[in-house]
């Protein structure tokens, strides 16, 4: 699923490539990847301009120039491309958003959604999200209150949305690697180094991430060589029986309340 490095990528690429512009045309090819009947959506989304494209959490909001927001979440198989008739994957479209020939396609939306909201309605969608991790939404100070009593395995309080929001499965085991922790940790047996070295594995994994625009398998244009480049800069995530870069351990898999978990014993602090 993709996590708040891909979602950035995405945001950053699409808003260089849609801001400003108008949706001439909305293609539903299914009804349960919306929130409204299909002509009903249609007839309040064609014609507008997008405005902005913001991302809160694992979550892209489209602004458009009516004041209402369409709020994507991609979920698991979720992805987008940007082409033209010419110029697409042949893969099922759930939804297309047209922009005279330039065309923005949503595919594999099986559990993910594209739903439009009144500011209202969207404001109350993403209430219950816990901070950003990046860009200054999270002080230290503020860190040390969020972590200081809470209860549970690293991993497990890293995917809670509610905890930190953005972080999913692969960026939480990435995430422990860098703080040098198991994942299996409580996370109220932390001392403070241990909480400052999390801290700081959050912002520095998470960037670098970011660097590499995240680990999306397709890309979101034809040419595009940035999208999808931290497949290659995994630490641990996906990487079992490989050697750890830092010290030459064996990295291991195991499942942590049903997710997949990848970390090093050698030097990761039980
Ligand atoms: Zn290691």
């Amino acid at each position: 699923m993709p996590e708040l490095p891909e979602m950035e990528t995405y945001r950053k690429l699409l808003s260089e490539r849609l801001s400003g512009k108008e949706i001439s045309r909305v293609t539903i090819n299914r009804e349960k990847s919306i929130n409204l009947e299909s002509k009903s959506f249609i007839s309040k989304v064609q014609g507008a301009r997008v405005e902005a494209i913001h991302r809160r959490a694992k979550h892209l909001i489209f602004k458009l120039s009516t004041g209402d927001s369409l709020l994507l979440h991609l979920m698991l198989g979720g992805w987008m491309y940007v082409g033209s008739e010419n110029d697409q994957p042949k893969r099922t479209k759930q939804v297309i958003l047209s922009f005279g020939e330039m065309e923005l396609y949503f595919i594999g939306l099986r559990l993910g959604y594209l739903h439009l909201l009144s500011e209202v309605e969207l404001e109350k969608e993403l209430a219950d999200l816990g901070p950003e991790p990046l860009n200054g939404h999270l002080s230290y100070t503020a860190w040390q209150d969020l972590i200081g009593d809470k209860r549970g395995r690293l991993k497990t309080t890293l995917l809670d949305q509610q905890f930190i929001a953005g972080i999913g499965n692969c960026y939480s085991d990435e995430i422990c690697y860098g703080a040098r922790l198991m994942p299996t940790k409580q996370a109220d047996t932390l001392d403070e180094a241990m909480q400052k070295d999390l801290y700081e594995a959050i912002q520095s994994v998470l960037q670098r991430a970011l660097g590499f625009g995240g680990y999306m398998d397709q890309p979101l244009y034809k040419g595009d060589t940035f999208t999808g480049g931290y497949n290659k800069h995994c630490f641990v995530y996906d990487r079992e029986g490989e050697t750890c870069e830092r010290c030459g351990g064996t990295i291991c898999f195991e499942e942590v309340s049903s997710r997949k978990c990848f970390y090093c014993p050698g030097c990761q602090r039980e």
